[in-house]
């Protein structure tokens, strides 16, 4: 039997026309130098309309890719609005990727048009001469270097084109954005997000069992908007009437404590290693005021139970714990505690990576492919399906990224009955010694609860005996100090014996990613050139 029901599709078009009217008033706030620039969704949601108009009539049609450099700010909000729902693809670049990865997507997704902060032009000049497929370059802000060649000017071109642009009508699994993988191996793989995957993902983000964007939230947006869709908050924020404040190139902790204090958000997104440099600035900083926040979304890495705590003990801020990847859009998983759970064992879920989101399912499942059980002990790798989950990547196959319609995920760990899900490693960072796992993720959130650390970053490195052994990479904090043997110490009331690190190093800083995460890769490598100093102890 037939539903009676209409069957309209799901486009970002009609999330643009909802934030538009209902929500017209709401503001995109953008920190700029000179102070803080603000648009409402209408008038941003107009901008959308004539910056369609003048990429249809440069030539831009269904299906072309349309690219941004950008830093989050408004008019990365104004193609993140106009190129899907004109029929193009958006394609965010990372800014922070190395040159030959740069031009690597930019060729591979075969992008015809890119927009540009005019302050990141040096970064695009460097591969300009390697990427043939690109016909235009935009540049948002003020460039008189022309070292990009002939450019078009952002400003000019969005008020060449009236406002009214038609919305076409598109079928829902059209593509509509696409974002590369971070590639700490190989070469970064394309994942292209369709209309419906995104209306899906952003209607999950405003329940409350996710993180409950709505219509009382001002979301600071950390998150880079080329990391996986800054997590969806984008499109969520007109869906769900949330307004959001861009934060540019000002990510250090400082100035985030300012605009906490300033602009007072409600919520902000931002991955671990931000949210320990803003506990640092806060800490010095007597006018912090983190009184708006009901919480922030802290993903992407694990987040280190010192931290929760901190942001709950010194600030009164709950910290969501997000799981997700660029495959799956990428929240599928936030740690609420479940109802009932008393105040001082709210920590216990908030540690964990979350509970899986209405919409997806995950499972945990053995080297063989042998489902197993979801106890919270059995440990395996995750995989998921769900309608914002990734099929396949863009123009390659990796079969073996996939199984009977689930995507393997590489994250080792453990679900319970609850859907509670605990990362303990990713597959190419757990650490085999003598046959058994040790978990550098929980090696390093329980050392960056000791007083003089600032960052704790674990990874295997070769051992005659036991195969492998970890090697604790310590950053301090400024004027403290701490031996090897006392973080060992420290370690050894909290953890298995077997697990201690005999291996040490003290660093300056800990290598990140391109999205700000710890960067095992390299750390692993410096150790095998012999460029770090390590201290064995034990
Ligand atoms: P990306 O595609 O760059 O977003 O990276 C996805 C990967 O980040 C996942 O496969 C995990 O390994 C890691 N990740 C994301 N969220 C968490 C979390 N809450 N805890 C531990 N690892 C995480």
């Amino acid at each position: 039997m037939k539903s009676t029901m209409q069957d309209a599709p799901l486009l970002i078009r009609d999330i643009i026309r909802h934030g538009e009217s209902i929500y017209a008033d709401k503001k995109i706030f953008t920190v700029t130098p000179q102070g803080v620039d603000e648009a409402t969704f209408f008038e941003v949601s107009k901008r959308s309309e004539r910056l369609a108009a003048a990429l249809r009539r440069l030539g831009v049609g269904p299906g072309d890719r349309v690219a941004t450099f950008m830093w989050n700010n408004q008019a990365h909000m104004e193609a993140y609005l106009a190129v899907p729902s004109m029929g193009a693809v958006l394609h965010t670049l990372n800014i922070r990727l190395f040159a030959e990865q740069l031009a690597f997507i930019i060729n591979h997704a075969e992008d015809q048009v890119i927009i540009v902060d005019s302050t990141l032009i040096p970064l695009l000049a460097k591969v300009r001469d390697q990427i043939p497929s690109v016909r235009h370059i935009i540049v948002h802000g003020p460039d008189e270097s022309g070292v990009l060649g002939e450019t078009i000017d952002y400003e000019s071109f969005v008020m060449s084109e009236p406002a009214g642009f038609e919305w076409p009508d598109l079928d829902e699994r059209d593509a509509a954005i696409m974002c590369y993988t971070s590639g700490t191996t190989g070469n970064p793989k394309g994942v292209v997000y369709s209309h419906r995957s995104m209306w899906l993902h952003s209607l999950a983000s405003t329940t409350a069992n996710s993180i409950a964007m709505c219509e009382k939230d001002r979301c600071l947006l950390i998150v880079p908007m080329f990391h996986v869709n800054a997590w969806g908050a984008a499109y969520t924020s007109f869906l769900a009437g949330t307004e959001l404040i861009m934060p540019q190139m000002f990510l250090q902790g400082e100035p985030i404590v300012k605009m906490i204090a300033q602009l007072r958000p409600t919520i902000s997104l931002g991955v671990p290693t931000i949210w320990n440099d803003v506990l640092r600035a806060a800490a010095d900083a007597p006018d912090a005021d983190f009184s708006s926040l009901r919480g922030i979304l802290a993903g992407g890495a694990a987040v280190p139970r010192v931290m929760i705590e901190t942001f709950r003990d010194r600030y009164d801020v709950d910290v969501f714990q997000g799981w997700g990847m660029t495959e799956t859009s990428p929240l599928a998983a936030v740690s609420i505690p479940p109802s009932g759970t008393p105040i001082d064992q709210e920590i216990d879920f908030r540690v964990k990576a979350g509970r899986v989101v209405a919409g997806v399912q995950v499972r945990v499942v053995a080297e063989d492919g042998t489902v197993l059980p979801n106890d919270g002990k059995t440990v395996g790798e995750f995989e998921i399906r769900g309608p914002w989950i990734t099929g396949a990547y863009f123009g390659v196959d990796d079969p073996d990224k996939f199984r009977d319609g689930w995507l393997r995920t590489g994250d080792i760990g453990t679900l319970d009955g609850l859907g509670f899900m605990v990362i303990s490693d990713r597959t190419k960072d757990v650490i085999k010694s003598g046959g058994e796992w040790i978990s550098s993720v929980e090696l390093e959130s329980t050392m960056m609860a000791h007083p003089a650390v600032f960052e704790a970053a674990v990874v295997a490195v070769p051992d005659d005996k036991w195969t492998e052994r970890p090697l604790c990479c310590v950053v301090l904090r400024p004027g403290m100090s701490a031996t090897p043997e006392e973080l060992r110490d420290f370690l050894a009331q909290r953890v298995a014996k077997w697990w201690l690190p005999e291996r040490w190093t003290f660093v300056e800083s800990i290598p990140k990613t391109s999205v700000g995460k710890f960067d095992k890769k390299v750390l692993r490598a410096q150790y095998a050139d012999g460029a770090l100093d390590v201290v064995v102890i034990g």
